[in-house]
């Protein structure tokens, strides 16, 4: 085969070989070791793939680990070229189950970014069965296409990340006699995705139609993670496991939400049937992680220690205006206190800084007087002024 350059010369594929020896560059090993992407070399074991989480992801230490294990083994599977003829190695999606604000996206997504594969996130409540007025299930590749700039091969090594898929539930109380297009439709349409099959994604999205031309991608080697408060399901497996805590028996040192919490790890695939998942979804997700609310300190740690922690954006913020910014220790449960009021876990956190923020980072950029910036509970509670404390704590700095 001869290979033309712009300016008319050839060269044919044998010199190619040739010149590719001189070079000392083997073509078989760039296309076993891609610039990007995840190979086997690459691939970090559980243990790796933990600590990396811990960095990004505060406290749910067995979710932690069962994602971990569940990733490692699904790559593995697909990366190690073994003959599987003998032993079929199946593939584990993953269900997460939680509260909201306590770090099921958050795991998922760094996953992701640790093992440098596509991503892409989608809602299980836009979806309808095909036909409908609605998202079809294929537009959840379509995104994740998108995020690889539509390369196939990369795509296939994906993680796409499914929420709300509690509210695809089943309702048994449903008494119209009407099909359940977005309900029990979409969880029967998802099943062929999740299981393993060649997907036709209509490349600009929307409606599939006979004379599109698709893009066929081939699900089988995609990991799913689907996740769900499934508010209420404590309910169910508290029925099951027989633990009535009623009147005296509930032990006074708990509250309802180490309650929820602990009822949640004993989640079992039964209770998410009676949830209203049907039994051939509940059989496509095998790996469950239970992830549980979040503790005060749980919630201050938060603040602190992750790389991106809201403190140290705001901190680096303060630092660009010459300037530093200190959060007392009670400063900090006063912010978590207020945030575990909205209800919303960890995802409140920000809007309460924020909130608590607007009027220093107002006046910050003029105010050249006062470096050095202390945010205490009095503070927060507006008891005192930010400057006033500011000065006091430069007197003391300087005094000292
Ligand atoms: P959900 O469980 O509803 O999917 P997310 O994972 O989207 O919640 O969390 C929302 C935000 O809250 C995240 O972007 C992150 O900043 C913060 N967050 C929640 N849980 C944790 C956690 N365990 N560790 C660190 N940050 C967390």
């Amino acid at each position: 085969m001869l290979i033309p350059s712009p300016k008319g010369a050839c060269i044919c594929n044998e010199c190619v070989e040739v010149c590719g020896t001189i070079l000392g560059f083997d073509a078989a090993e760039e296309a076993v070791e891609p610039q990007h992407g995840l190979t086997l070399r690459r691939l970090p074991t559980p243990v790796d793939l933990k600590h990396q989480l811990d960095e990004y992801v505060i406290g749910q230490e067995i979710p932690k680990k069962v994602l971990s294990v569940a990733v490692y083994n699904h790559y593995k599977r697909l990366l190690a070229d073994v003959d599987t003829s003998d032993v079929e190695i199946e593939k584990s999606n993953v269900l997460l189950i939680g509260p909201t604000g306590s770090g099921k996206t958050l795991l998922a997504k760094t996953l992701a970014r640790i093992l440098d594969v596509p991503f892409a996130i989608g809602d299980a409540t836009t979806l309808t069965e095909a036909g409908y007025v609605g998202e079809d299930v294929e537009n959840l590749l379509l995104r994740l296409l998108q995020s690889c700039n539509f390369v196939p091969a990369r795509a296939q090594q994906g993680i796409v990340f499914i929420d709300e898929i509690d509210k695809i539930g089943r309702t048994s109380h449903n008494v119209s006699i009407t099909r359940d297009v977005s309900g029990e439709g979409v969880q029967q349409s998802l099943l062929k995705m999740l299981e393993g099959t060649t997907a036709n994604v209509p490349p600009q999205g929307g409606r599939k139609h006979p004379e599109q031309q698709y893009i066929q991608i081939d699900t089988s080697q995609i990991l799913f993670i689907c996740s769900g408060t499934f508010s209420g399901i404590e309910n169910i497996i508290r029925r099951r496991v027989g633990n009535k805590v009623i009147g005296f028996n509930k032990n006074p040192a708990e509250n309802d939400e180490q309650e929820r919490g602990k009822l949640l790890s004993q989640v079992a695939p039964e209770d998410l049937l009676e949830y209203g998942l049907i039994p051939e979804l509940i059989g496509r997700l095998p790996v469950l992680g239970a992830l549980g609310p979040l503790s005060e300190d749980e919630m201050v740690r938060i603040l602190l220690e992750p790389k991106n922690a809201l403190i140290r954006q705001y901190q680096k913020f303060f630092e660009m205006e010459n300037c530093t910014l200190t959060f007392t220790d009670d400063a900090l449960h006063e912010i978590v206190k207020r945030a575990q009021e909205r209800d919303t876990g960890a995802r409140a956190l920000r809007g309460v800084i924020e909130e608590l923020m607007l009027d220093i980072m107002y006046e910050l950029p003029s105010h050249k007087d006062i470096s050095d910036y202390v945010l205490s509970a009095k503070v927060i509670r507006g008891e005192s002024n930010v400057y006033e404390v500011s000065a006091k704590s430069q007197t003391k700095h300087r005094s000292a």
